[in-house]
């Protein structure tokens, strides 16, 4: 598969920048075109937060991911050591101050749409395997068990299927399942003419959830999405409800979720996120406790999520709905634009405004 970012390279004589949450599948894709870029790259395993963001000193700007922390806290810190500018890596910026940095006078870009596909084909790809027990069967074939117990699914033809969040994967994910021939309806704030004339039938969120068989989430997290799925809505749900989430962690109530599952009022939970995901993903904690033999048990033994995902009716995957060849090569390019437009003094095509 080709790799090479198409992206015309102004390079920045003067541009120091400091990318965080570096790690190996981002260094041919994304950090070596940065460094094609600009002169002065510099890349940090380490997740921004407040004990790393003084690493940043000296920096004009900062090249962040999904599980960089940067609070109030964090851009006054940056903002001393001289940073003007952060250039999201992803599309969610939930993670930072906005605010904060304007008003610091830093100004912050991200990757709006690097592949909606990417995301609604993951999302579609944990719908299929939860339904027909794929995790399951896996491992029980590995083991020489070919038995069939426990692995019925259901035709998806002919189901209710509720996305919540009509924006750019939302669609992607309704038109991928409308050749499944299932119903489509949809909850969101603002009705897209493209998801009418796809057929997707808009309602309130209290009439998606009793008529759902599986919902798919596609919000950003925000104040006013944050627990949208808590146990009030959980109650609406039919008993036998599958629920994805590649959005954000935020959006579902994990506590009460875990409950819904343990008591089987919800049929079954995918997520490629989950609310307290900075502490776990994009680590081998596995390999970390083994290094660490006659140490104390790390805490996320102790961490709810290791009650979620024991659950069999729960899938979980780090994080990776965005990794595919083509999202990375439109990461790096898009990053690249916003921050030559940056150095260049120019307007931000993608600049995230309150
Ligand atoms: P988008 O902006 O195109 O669409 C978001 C939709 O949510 C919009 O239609 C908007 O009207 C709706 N919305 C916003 N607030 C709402 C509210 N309070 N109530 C109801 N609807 C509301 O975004 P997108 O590109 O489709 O991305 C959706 C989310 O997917 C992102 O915000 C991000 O959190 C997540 N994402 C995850 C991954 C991953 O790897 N798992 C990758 C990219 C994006």
């Amino acid at each position: 598969m080709k790799s090479a970012v198409v992206v015309e390279l102004s390079t920045s004589t003067e541009l120091k920048l400091a990318v965080f949450s570096s790690c190996s599948y981002m260094e041919k894709d994304i950090n070596d075109p940065l460094r094609e870029a600009f002169t002065e790259v510099v890349c940090f395993d380490a997740r921004l937060d407040g004990k790393t963001a003084k690493l940043a000193e000296g920096f004009d700007a900062v090249c962040l991911f999904v599980n960089d922390s940067c609070d109030a806290e964090v851009i006054e810190t940056l903002s001393s050591g001289g940073v003007k500018f952060i250039a999201m890596r992803c599309a969610g910026y939930d993670r930072v101050d906005v605010a904060a940095a304007n008003a610091a006078g830093i100004r912050v870009s991200r990757v709006p749409a690097y592949s909606p596909y990417a995301i609604a084909e993951h999302a579609v790809t944990l719908m299929l395997t939860l339904n027909r027990q794929v995790h399951k069967s896996y491992l029980r074939v590995r083991e020489g068990n070919f038995t069939l117990d426990g692995l019925v699914g259901f035709d998806m033809r002919g189901k209710t299927v509720g996305i919540i969040g009509t924006g750019k994967i939302g669609r992607v994910t309704a038109g991928i399942l409308k050749g499944f021939g299932v119903r489509i309806v949809a909850y969101d704030i603002f009705q897209s003419a493209e998801a009418i004339e796809m057929g997707i039938e808009y309602m309130e969120l209290e009439d998606l959830l009793p008529i759902c068989d599986i919902i798919s989430l596609h919000l950003p997290l925000s104040e006013a999405t944050y627990h949208m799925i808590d146990e009030d809505a959980i109650a609406l749900m039919k008993p036998q409800c599958m629920v994805i989430n590649t959005s954000r962690g935020g959006l579902i109530d994990t506590a009460a979720m875990s409950e819904a599952l343990k008591r089987r009022d919800v049929g079954s939970l995918a997520i490629d996120v989950y609310e307290k995901e900075q502490a776990l993903f994009f680590q081998d904690l596995a390999s970390q406790s083994d290094s660490q033999a006659g140490s104390s048990i790390p805490d996320y033994f102790d961490h709810e999520y290791t009650m979620l995902a024991s659950l069999p009716n729960v899938i979980v995957t780090p994080h990776q709905a965005f990794l595919t060849q083509e999202a990375l090569n439109n990461i790096a390019e898009s990053t690249i634009i916003s921050l030559n437009e940056f150095s260049r003094g120019d307007t931000l095509t993608n600049e995230v405004k309150l």
